[in-house]
């Protein structure tokens, strides 16, 4: 009995070992015409730092913050892809693909291409990360692009087909239509939109759209764009990393808890659900969320069985895919896709959670990376005119913390403190290099020779009035050269303003006439600035310090420099400065005029209120009205189920109350007159300090804002905002731009594309800005320019509002998990941080604003760079050339072209972008076709070889247009719309055409590598 047990054991045991023999899964699944198709699309979205740095993702340390490792991801990968040609991967950060990439070895780097050319590893989106859309310049997201989009070229002769911004927080129709359409993408997938617009849209099969981002651009820009259902991960229940608590495939009948068809049965059920919301018989699931993969065979172990069994089950097709093959099967449908227009701002997740905080967050960092990129584009003509060295310091490190700067938990301001520490250490290592690069090349170009005697230093810290250069003593036979350099491609006429130690100074230009110029005091609010921040940026408290501001009219040519000396002398009668104090005694009612040209700003005598707009140029005469307010962040303790709590943080905004801010006594102002602008002190509270200037020869003011550090010992978050309020009739209507190109049309508490259920009247009309906002009637426009990324709003007719510094104490729970309270710490104490900036505006008669917020917002990106030394006697022997335009001295681009990148690439070639600066109807006389003459723009250069290619500059342009899908948007008649664009370049001619909006990329070939001089 025993034995005939054992016996019988033994048999089963035998038959059992049989069956399980080695499995091999049929994964070669193609599309099914007839059935619905599940692409299953694995990827891990990793982003260039938020928890943790963006090495310290890499490497995976930090591991107490995060689990993340994404050399571990691209490590798994690769044998994972190898063990089944049939699975596929997706990768999409270039600045930690490089960094993996540069490790390995050649045997490693030949199977990846060989991975990368059988379709099994795809780049998709292809930056060097995935941007964000609203606190982005467009200048910044095609240098990132084309980082990350030229490496791959190199590397691997591919050029990325797909956009693939699944995590930023809101979408842009400068990325719809030009970092997609216009860099060849032919779709373009994401995840973030309004929780009401996701609702409607899956109820009308509406997620996927063709989007025309361009007003002026139309349908020879649109791309096909697809919102996902939920997010970017997989249905729930499929998440297969090692410790996931999802089931695994379990069909190994040997052991317990079989479930093959339980499997079957819940992938089928997710699939036909999502198919219920979407158009065509296929539909994508995203395999795969934040830095996964890292074990990556988990992941392909159950997807190989779930494509093998759901398959055998046949109700369903899954299948290995990528976006590039999905989107294909799309296309090839032939259905017919709604039409979207505009964009997807604001994001909102829920009720009470608009993600417009980040608009505004971290404003130093935002003000940053602005002031960077303006420079990056300056650094890189100034490299090129003296020839790119290759041994020597570049513009490179700069160009890589930017891309990394753009990153959508970077310049957002979503990142935890010591993140964005990383990020500006970064982009100090960066520009210290590309300064070098400045300094040595200006030198070059002033002394026409590669002789290193001259010596130019620059002030980073102008801002906070800290400039060691200029806050020289000037004893007879001294002098302090003021280099200027302009990379705009026009003429500019500007003042320019430096601290200095001493009253007694006379400015001259090159040819030794004195100009005339001005001096002003530096203020205490400003020297306390200056102390405070210079001891924290430089690491020792400043000596001494400047005593005045010097201000002087600098005309600089396009491409060029002028240079301007400054010395001790007696100043001429007209260059005196005429101060006047004024104090508000509050029995003074005439009204108070200020302004020394056309401008003039009218302020009440009596309380020191701003109360008026005239200008006799242009006959506008307006009231106008500043105030300063803050709103107090919902901590989100009030929240009652089933409202999930939340609180006002880094990324959401949701105020409880506003309050104005208002001194106890009336406002203090005083007013500094002089022949080239006048200032308004005002001192708002013990916080806020403004500075406003009308200058004699601009036609818009200037508001200068120190604000900070903002008070919390109520144990209260602030937003503070500035409104300007006026008599304009908008109607709910405002403009802001979007990414600092086309502007788009807002109207408050509504929304296009579905019926806006208001319950943050305020959160939910913020909009993101980069360039402007102007609202206008029948009469007039009212213009506002910034210096950085902010949130605005037009919250009441009448009125526009900027949000200028956040500072919140409790996390809005999105997963960054600190609260948005940033303090700078010098030895001796923290305080919380103060913020220093600009923003400008003007009325103007009704159509006659956009020249303005055009040409203006081009100077405000690309500020005049400044450069000193100190020169010794009269002779200004080092200076051989005073003036340089590194174009033809007697052209200019015309007023509607703007020079957005002239760049020496590594292997010679000449990258430059021409970008028209107006919409189709925009202005009167410069929405109209432009031309640009490249030989003028190369006067001592022969180009043998001129190629246009895509935004990214990776694939001609004829090659990439030949390549387009032609997608077709419900209820558009593409014969009926024309749309303009400039016509091929003549090889002769070379004169390339420009319509509105149309920005064009070339590749140039000079005859032999000359310098430029
Ligand atoms: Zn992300």
């Amino acid at each position: 009995m025993a034995n005939k047990l054992m016996l019988l054991i033994f048999v089963v045991g035998f038959a059992l070992c049989v069956e399980s023999k080695y499995m091999v899964y049929n994964t070669g699944a193609k599309i099914v015409p007839d059935k619905l198709n599940v692409h299953l699309v694995p990827h891990s979205h990793d982003d260039v730092g938020w928890l943790k740095t963006v090495d310290q993702y890499y490497v995976g340390s930090n591991n107490s913050i995060q689990g993340a490792c994404v050399q571990n991801v691209l490590d798994s990968l690769i044998p994972a892809l190898l063990a089944d040609e049939n699975r596929k991967f997706i990768y999409v950060e270039q600045a930690f693909f490089q960094r993996w990439w540069r490790d390995q070895s050649p045997a490693t780097q030949k199977i990846v291409r060989q991975l990368v050319d059988a379709g099994q590893l795809e780049f998709i989106n292809g930056g060097w990360c995935m941007h964000d859309e609203a606190a982005t310049h467009y200048i910044d997201m095609i240098d990132q692009t084309t980082l990350g989009h030229r490496y791959i070229k190199e590397q691997f002769n591919v050029t990325p087909r797909i956009g693939w911004q699944i995590d930023p927080f809101g979408h842009s129709a400068v990325q719809a239509y030009l970092l997609g359409a216009e860099l060849g993408f032919d779709s373009f997938f994401f995840g973030r939109i309004d929780y009401q617009d996701r609702a409607k849209r899956k109820a009308e099969k509406a997620l996927e759209v063709v989007w025309q981002g361009s007003k002026s651009l139309g349908s020879s820009a649109q791309i096909f764009a697809g919102a996902f259902p939920e997010n970017y991960e997989p249905p729930s229940g499929f998440y297969f990393e090692v410790n996931d608590d999802s089931d695994i495939v379990q069909d190994d009948m040997n052991l317990f808890d079989y479930n093959v068809q339980d499997r079957v049965n819940d992938f089928v059920a997710a699939a036909f659900s999502q198919a219920n919301i979407t158009r065509t018989n296929h539909v994508m699931w995203t395999m795969g969320t934040d830095f996964k993969y890292q074990y990556a065979r988990t992941w392909f172990r159950n997807m190989d069985k779930l494509i093998h069994y759901v398959n055998e089950d046949g109700r369903v097709n899954a299948l290995y895919s990528t976006p590039s093959i999905y989107t294909e099967a799309k296309y090839a449908s032939k259905e017919s896709w709604p039409l979207k227009t505009d964009d997807y701002f604001p994001y909102a997740d829920r009720i009470n959670a608009y993600w417009t905080g980040y608009f505004t967050s971290r404003p130093a960092i935002k003000h940053y990376v602005r002031i960077l990129s303006g420079y990056y584009l300056a650094a890189r003509q100034l490299e090129f005119f003296k020839g790119r060295n290759e041994a020597g310091p570049s513009t490179d490190s700069l160009g890589d913390a930017l891309g990394i700067a753009q990153h959508h938990d970077a310049v957002t301001g979503t990142e935890q403190q010591h993140v964005a520490n990383d990020y500006a250490k970064r982009l100090s290592i960066g520009y210290n290099e590309a300064e070098d690069v400045i300094s040595t090349s200006l030198a070059y170009i002033a002394q026409s020779s590669s002789e290193s005697g001259l010596k130019l230093q620059q002030c980073p810290l102008l801002n906070i009035s800290y400039c060691p250069p200029s806050e020289v003593n000037l004893s007879p036979g001294k002098k302090l050269v003021v280099m200027i350099y302009n990379s705009l491609g026009w003429k500019r006429s500007e003042i320019v303003k430096i601290p200095v130690v001493s009253a007694n100074v006379i400015v001259q230009d090159s040819t030794g006439k004195e100009i005339e110029s001005q001096i002003l005091p530096v203020v205490d609010a400003a020297m306390a600035l200056r102390e405070f921040y210079a001891t924290a940026n430089v690491g020792k408290s400043p000596v001494g310090g400047p005593l005045y501001w010097l201000a002087f009219k600098a005309e600089v040519p396009p491409l060029g420099f002028s240079t301007y000396t400054v010395s001790s002398g007696k100043r001429a009668a007209t260059t005196s400065v005429r101060e006047k104090f004024y104090r508000s005694d509050g029995n003074q009612n005439d009204a108070i005029e200020v302004g020394p040209g056309n401008l003039k700003l009218v302020y009440s005598g009596s309380d020191g209120k701003l109360t008026g707009y005239i200008n006799g140029k242009n006959m506008v005469k307006s009231s106008l009205e500043q105030s300063y307010s803050y709103y107090v962040g919902d901590d989100g303790t009030k929240d009652v189920a089933p409202v999930v709590a939340q609180a006002s943080g880094a990324y959401v905004f949701r105020p409880n109350s506003t309050f104005p801010i208002q001194s106890q006594e009336k406002i203090p102002i005083t007013v500094l007159r002089g022949p080239l602008f006048d200032e308004v002190h005002q001192n708002v509270n013990s916080w806020i300090y403004q500075i406003t200037r009308v200058y004699k020869e601009k036609q818009h003011a200037e508001v200068e804002f120190i604000v900070g550090p903002i008070p919390i010992n109520d144990g209260l978050g602030k937003e503070v905002v500035t409104q300007l309020t006026t008599t304009i009739k908008n109607n709910k209507t405002f403009y802001t731009d979007s990414n600092g190109r086309d502007f788009l049309e807002r109207i408050r508490d509504y929304r296009s594309d579905w019926n806006l259920q208001v319950n943050q009247p305020v959160a939910g009309n913020y909009y993101p800005i980069n360039l402007g906002i102007y609202m206008k009637d029948k009469d007039t426009e009212f213009s506002i320019l910034v210096d950085r990324s902010v949130g605005g709003s037009s919250i009441f007719d009448g009125q526009l509002e900027l949000m200028l510094h956040r500072r919140l104490l409790v996390d809005d729970s999105r997963g960054v998990a600190e609260a948005l309270n940033e303090t700078v710490c010098i030895p001796s104490a923290c305080k919380g941080l103060t913020v220093q900036g600009k923003f400008y505006f003007r009325i103007d008669p009704l159509g006659e604003g956009a020249k303005w917020r055009r040409s203006f917002g081009q100077e405000i990106y690309s500020p005049l760079l400044l450069a000193f030394s100190e020169q010794d006697g009269d002779e200004m022997t080092n200076f051989k050339v005073p003036t340089f335009t590194g174009i033809d001295p007697s052209y200019s681009l015309p007023d509607n072209v703007a020079l957005i990148t002239l760049q020496e690439l590594a292997n010679g070639e000449v990258l430059i972008r021409l970008a028209h600066l107006y919409e189709v109807g925009e202005d009167k006389d410069l929405s109209v076709p432009a031309r640009v003459e490249l030989k003028k723009l190369f006067p001592n250069k022969q180009i043998i070889q001129n190629t246009e290619t895509s935004l990214s500059a990776n694939q001609k342009r004829e090659d990439m247009e030949k390549k387009r899908l032609v997608w077709s948007a419900e209820g558009s008649n593409h014969k009926s719309q024309r749309v303009s664009r400039g016509g091929p370049v003549d090889p002769i001619k070379l004169v390339v055409e420009l319509a509105p909006m149309e920005i064009r990329t070339f590749l140039i070939n000079f005859s032999k590598k000359l310098s430029t001089l």
